[in-house]
């Protein structure tokens, strides 16, 4: 993951807070885990990539840093 830029946020977006740094905000079936750009806590384990657009942002619970997945192209990608 990486930090958001400003500007970038979609409208129809919202942001998780991590409440917990021992314990990840998302849990799926994929493949990934993404990981604080800042610090390296787990914000979102098992994760497909699918699921992890800039409409996914997680506030790290540990540094506050905003966190949101891109995956380059998947917005060209997508339908
Ligand atoms: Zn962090």
């Amino acid at each position: 993951m990486r930090a958001v830029r400003e500007g970038e946020v979609p409208p129809d977006g919202g942001t998780a807070v991590q409440e917990d740094p021992d314990r990840p905000v998302f849990r799926g079936n994929g493949p990934d885990d993404y990981v604080c750009v800042q610090c390296g806590t787990v914000l979102a384990e098992s994760m497909a990539a699918v699921h992890m657009t800039k409409k996914v942002r997680v506030r790290c619970g540990r540094c506050s840093t905003v966190n949101v997945s891109v995956i380059d192209g998947w917005e060209l990608r997508k339908g």
